[in-house]
């Protein structure tokens, strides 16, 4: 009972609980007429929002593009809703190469909320697809180190491939759940993101899906699960760090109700810090405000009809002194993985680098906590302590392959030509957009001006590296994009050959 479960419902039945769900959420709102702009609100579409990569280098001329393109969000200077339509923003290769992120506009608040800063220990507890992991990676400029934890193995690919294709390298990604994750971390994190698993009630205008699973029962059911993982994203936050609690749901029972039982567990170390009021808004109706503490005032609701985007809830917490955790036996849990011996090649993995930097003519500048690391095969770049992570049985993996060696040869990969290419001063061949858009097909090119190159190139587009290729003796040139990347007919947010002047990086 209460559990989500996808229903077979006529299309009467549907709508029955679409009018509920916009009843029992209408009820939040303070007047007759804030109801019927919500109610109305949630059935038009969604307008487009994207958030600006700032670890990318085309970044400042992204921010300028869609400063002239569309509207900013008064939280974020990243983020913007776009006119136009999101089949043309997802199928971009400004996209594709990790450019920006297609984020709700109300998604983006729990991290401007959390505001995480370079060189801090950052844990994303329930962190798939990664809109806020990437986001988070963003603000810490890559130092520092941000677990992003997530159970379901159906949904680790879109996080890795989210991870990568933004160019995040100090993450660590763990696999399971946030009670387990609170065995091994006890008063630990700067700061601790739980964007919790919830009804979704706040997403219906993104996602009518919602209704088929959506009921006041599992609400509450979802409430208890919410509290659970509550409890232990704050057990493992440091005294004096911050907690976000995030939703998609614009109910109580998984915001409020779920605040009180964390306070009530944790009464003594626990402070809710107001959000920015000016921001969100309207407030709880007195007579519902009253049934919680006065601070819970300071929590945020994003209502669609105010913002034009979907409904989220976002709470600040403050930890004021440790906490315990349930005492474990983790010495019998399996606990340690085995790091492979071989990690290390017979190459110093600086040595490397250095090679890289002299093929490529790049300076590689790296924040002073990232390491570089190699086996026979990768060169990786990733946190400094990535080996008391690695040592957990539910770690997946860290920071991001920037190199395949082969033949005592690093040959760069796609996602540290993205990253550097800007910096990268030989082996350039600049290609026109029909060649972009066959590399992205999948095709080889024959690009005119190939001249005497010959073997390992950056494939660049006005501005932008694409990828790396090989220029084969043919004339012919094979890109190195991942097949995860490919596609037919990929368009672009501007014609980068021409235009790339009044978009200039400062
Ligand atoms: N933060 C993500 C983003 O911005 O892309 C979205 C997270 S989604 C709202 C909630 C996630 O919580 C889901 O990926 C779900 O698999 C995960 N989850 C479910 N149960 C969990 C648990 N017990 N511990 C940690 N995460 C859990």
């Amino acid at each position: 009972m209460g559990r989500k479960t996808r229903k077979n419902l006529s299309t009467d039945q549907l709508e029955k609980v679409r009018l509920a769900l916009l009843d029992h959420l209408s009820r939040l709102l303070p007047n007759n007429s804030e109801r019927r702009e919500f109610v109305e609100k949630m059935s038009s579409p969604i307008p487009i929002t994207l958030r600006i990569n700032p670890l990318s280098a085309q970044a400042d001329r992204l921010r300028q593009v869609c400063n002239f393109n569309g509207s900013g969000v008064p939280w974020s200077q990243d983020v913007f809703l776009l006119d136009g339509n999101k089949d043309r923003i997802g199928p971009t290769f400004e996209h594709l190469l990790g450019g920006f992120y297609i984020q709700a506009k109300a998604a983006t608040l729990a991290v401007s909320v959390l505001d995480p800063r370079p060189g801090e220990q950052v844990l994303d507890l329930a962190a798939a697809p990664g809109g806020k992991s990437t986001q988070i990676a963003g603000t810490m400029e890559n130092k520092g180190v941000l677990l992003a934890n997530e159970p379901n193995s159906r949904r680790m690919s879109s996080l890795i491939g989210n991870l990568e294709r933004c160019g995040v390298y100090n993450c660590v990604v763990t696999q399971t759940s946030g009670a387990r994750l609170a065995r091994y971390f006890h008063n630990h994190f700067d700061r601790v993101l739980l964007d919790a698993p919830c009804s979704g009630d706040g997403i219906l205008r993104k996602n009518q899906h919602v209704l088929s699973y959506w009921s006041t029962a599992d609400a509450v059911y979802k409430s208890q699960q919410q509290i659970g993982l509550a409890r232990a994203a704050f057990h493992m936050l440091r005294p004096g760090g911050t907690m976000v609690y995030s939703t998609c749901s614009l109910s109580t029972e998984e915001n409020e109700d779920v605040l009180l039982a964390l306070s009530n567990t944790y009464q003594s170390c626990i402070e809710i810090i107001p959000v920015d009021q000016s921001v969100v808004g309207p407030p709880l109706p007195a007579s519902v405000a009253a049934n919680y503490p006065d601070s819970f005032r300071g929590a945020a609701r994003v209502w669609p009809h105010h913002h034009d985007t979907e409904g989220a809830f976002v709470a600040r917490i403050r930890k004021t002194e440790p906490t315990k955790w349930k005492a474990v036996d983790i010495a019998n849990e399996n606990c340690t993985k085995h790091i492979p011996t071989n990690t290390s090649s017979t190459t110093e993995p600086l040595d490397y680098l250095r090679r890289i930097e002299k093929h490529w003519n790049v300076e590689v500048l790296l924040p002073d906590d990232i390491t570089v690391t190699a086996s026979p095969k990768n060169l990786d770049v990733r946190p400094q302590r990535w080996k008391n992570y690695a040592k957990l049985a539910f770690y997946i993996r860290c920071g991001l392959k920037i190199a395949s060696i082969h033949k005592g040869h690093p040959y760069l990969t796609h996602q540290a030509a993205v990253l550097w290419g800007a910096n990268i001063g030989m082996r350039r061949l600049p290609i026109c957009w029909s060649d972009v858009q066959a590399l992205f097909a999948g095709e080889k090119i024959t690009p005119e001006n190939v001249a005497n190159l010959r073997g390992e190139v950056l494939l660049t587009y006005g501005p932008w590296p694409i990828t790396t290729g090989l220029v084969h003796s043919t004339g012919h040139v094979s890109g190195f994009l991942p097949k995860s990347l490919r596609m037919s007919g990929i368009c672009r947010l501007c014609d980068w050959e021409n235009c790339a002047k009044n978009y200039q990086s400062p």
